[in-house]
């Protein structure tokens, strides 16, 4: 009787073992093919394989639909998404996805609290330097600014209210034929939001999402501890890799910054951040970091402040109560709002 009791708890534990040690691992899944950057998705939550596989293959299928609805470049069979949309610029209402509608009225919204810093109708101007960048970049020796001239001719092509969103019918119409739509600056936290918002509907808690460098953290780590992410320095000459590094739970972290996709003539980069005011890179920062519990907030916020002074920047962060933000100035110098939690 004692053999058959110790032999069945040694099989409970035998049993048991495996789960033990999956528990304390983090799972983690990469994707290459969303947005043309990495998605990684993170469980601290204990789950089992196959329940973290599931969720990623919901994340996945997720990022590869707004992938294909926010693609510029491409079209898709089946569907119509924005190239299909910038194409029939001045031409016809194009019917697309709800998902693809409710996201340009978001967009539109973000236009709205950004004081149009942040500007999805901005693609005849940001067009001009992503040609420019792609060209300096396979041929550096040629590698020249766009004109002064052609910039002001495109900027009279940026007027978002030429955007005609018909809800009922599912239509998109840019009444304007030399506009056209970038969601550069929106898309990957908006589709990152969307991701979280269905890994909550299916019970997840203690996640992180990074989406390119879009973080999303989901919940707490099952300690009840935050998650460490750096703030990357953008002096790349320097031996500090991070700024500063800051703890986050439920929250969202996105960064622009003028490090990451550039090109440089006469010993001056131009970044890929445009100010709506002069059409020339921003040069306020070097970087700015965007906190809110929302992704999409924090990535409209994190471009728009970009082009925005300090001073308006705060003032907008103020305004909105929950939000916070770490400001890199060319010099090196660094400023943050109250909330942030630094890790000591
Ligand atoms: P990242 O591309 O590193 O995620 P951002 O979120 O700041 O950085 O987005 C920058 C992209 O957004 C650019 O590559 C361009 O396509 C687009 N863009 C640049 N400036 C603006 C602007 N002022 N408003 C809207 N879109 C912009
Ligand atoms: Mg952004």
């Amino acid at each position: 009787m004692k053999k058959i009791r110790v032999l069945a708890i040694m099989l409970c534990i035998a049993l048991l073992l495996p789960t033990l040690t999956a528990c304390k691992k983090v799972r983690s899944e990469k994707y290459f093919e969303y947005f043309d950057t990495v998605s990684v998705i993170q469980s601290y939550a204990r789950d089992s394989k196959k329940e973290f596989e599931a969720n990623c293959k919901a994340v996945s299928d997720l990022l590869s639909d707004y992938h294909r609805l926010f693609d510029i470049y491409f079209e898709y069979s089946g569907i119509n998404n924005l190239k299909t949309v910038n194409m029939n610029a001045g031409k016809e209402p194009v019917k697309v996805d709800e998902r693809l509608i409710d996201f340009l009225i978001y967009a539109r919204k973000m236009y709205t609290l950004t004081n149009g810093q942040m500007n999805i109708a901005f693609g005849a101007v940001t067009r001009l330097w992503h040609d420019a960048r792609e060209s300096a970049l396979l041929n550096p020796e040629s590698a020249k600014v766009p004109s002064g001239l052609e910039l002001e001719k495109a900027s009279y092509h940026t007027n978002i209210n030429k955007i005609i969103i018909d809800k009922e019918a599912s239509t998109v119409f840019i009444s304007d034929p030399d506009m056209s739509i970038d969601v550069g600056a929106l898309g990957k936290g908006y589709a990152t939001e969307r991701a979280a918002e269905l890994l909550i509907s299916r019970g997840v808690s203690s996640y992180v999402l990074n989406i390119g460098g879009n973080i999303r953290a989901i919940g707490e780590k099952p300690s009840g501890d935050g998650w460490v992410t750096g703030i990357t320095n953008p002096d790349k000459s320097s031996d500090e890799p991070f700024i500063t590094k800051v703890i986050i739970k439920d929250l969202s972290l996105v960064t622009s910054g003028d490090y990451e996709r550039f090109y440089t003539v006469g010993g001056i980069r131009y970044h890929h951040i445009i100010d709506p005011d002069t059409c020339k890179p921003a040069r306020h920062f070097s970087s700015v970091s965007v906190f809110n519990a929302n992704s999409a907030l924090s990535d409209a916020l994190s471009t728009a402040l970009f082009c925005m002074s300090y001073e308006e920047g705060l003032g907008l962060i103020k305004s909105l109560g929950n939000t916070d933000a770490i400001w890199v100035f060319p010099d090196g110098m660094v400023k943050m709002t109250d909330g942030i939690v630094i890790s000591e």
